[in-house]
């Protein structure tokens, strides 16, 4: 039976399930996590530095699902992550629905690029993911049921300026997606990335004016999507998209099509 048929309690089509969002404290994290409390979920926000952003959305969520919590962890450091996954399994139980979200940038030119902003980039938009869905499979598998979505970005498909490392990362990304789901398809888990465009966020925010409105004149919709637009597509990859594996779903507004 479908997750959506199987689980409608008026609408919130998600209670039940244990639902962790890692860099969810704001951006397209944020919306992610308040989209699948808003549909029952119990949702843990996972968050690095700003423990007040994390916690006033939690209390905003908290309005219509009492199952909703914070727990901060960096999610570039292993031993971190197993504290992580330990507290929201022995708290709220087995995770069932991932979102490897967390991400950083550190542009430099190629030859400028220094060895720990390479690193930074890996260790939190890549390492990150293979130490946490390592951790979270075994119940996924045991449980028969699992929803893994990994953010990647359109700059794995096109690369960037200044940003090897981030486009190295993403594409990874695509790559791990691509190869789990192989792994975990006859289990009833499905592993899918999201590609956004440029979505408006602190991270597009941060990009200089001029360089900003040089990006929207290439976007066809003409407007930088929003955090909301992703999250409607993850919304649809845990909800519906029961026999969709291995896909990375582009969201951006028509580039590069
Ligand atoms: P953002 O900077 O607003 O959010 C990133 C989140 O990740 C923040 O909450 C931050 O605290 C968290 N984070 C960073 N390092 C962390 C760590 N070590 N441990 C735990 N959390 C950490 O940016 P965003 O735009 O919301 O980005 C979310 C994801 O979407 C990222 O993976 C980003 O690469 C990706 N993305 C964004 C865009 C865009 O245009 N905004 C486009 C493509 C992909």
């Amino acid at each position: 039976m479908a997750l959506a048929e199987e689980m409608v309690v008026q609408g919130r089509v998600l209670v039940g399930k244990v639902a962790l969002v890692t860099g969810a404290s704001r951006g397209i994290g944020a919306a992610i996590a308040r989209e699948l409390a808003r549909l029952g979920a119990t949702t843990v926000l996972n968050y690095c530095r700003s423990a007040e952003q994390a916690e006033a959305l939690v209390r905003q969520l908290s309005a219509h699902n009492d199952r909703v919590a914070a727990v901060r962890a960096d999610v570039s450091q292993p031993e971190e992550i197993d504290r992580l996954w330990k507290e929201v399994s022995d708290g709220f139980g087995p995770i069932d629905i991932l979102v490897n979200n967390a991400g950083i940038t550190r542009d430099s030119r190629f030859l400028n690029m220094s060895a720990a902003q390479w690193e930074d980039v890996m260790h939190t938009n890549l390492d990150s993911m293979f130490h946490l869905t390592q951790r979270v499979l075994p119940s996924m598998i045991e449980n028969g049921f699992g929803r893994i979505i990994n953010v990647s970005s359109i700059i794995a498909q096109t690369g960037g300026f200044g940003q090897v490392n981030y486009s190295a990362a993403k594409a990874g990304i695509i790559g791990f997606t691509k190869s789990l789901a192989l792994e975990t398809a006859k289990y009833n888990i499905t592993v899918n990335a999201v590609c956004p465009g440029f979505i408006w966020t602190d991270m597009v925010a941060a990009v200089p004016e001029k360089v900003q409105d040089k990006i929207k004149a290439r976007i066809p919709m003409g407007r930088f999507g929003l955090p909301e637009e992703v999250a409607k597509v993850v919304r649809f990859l845990v909800v519906d998209g029961d026999y969709i594996t291995g896909q990375c779903l582009n969201v951006n507004g028509g580039m590069y099509m």
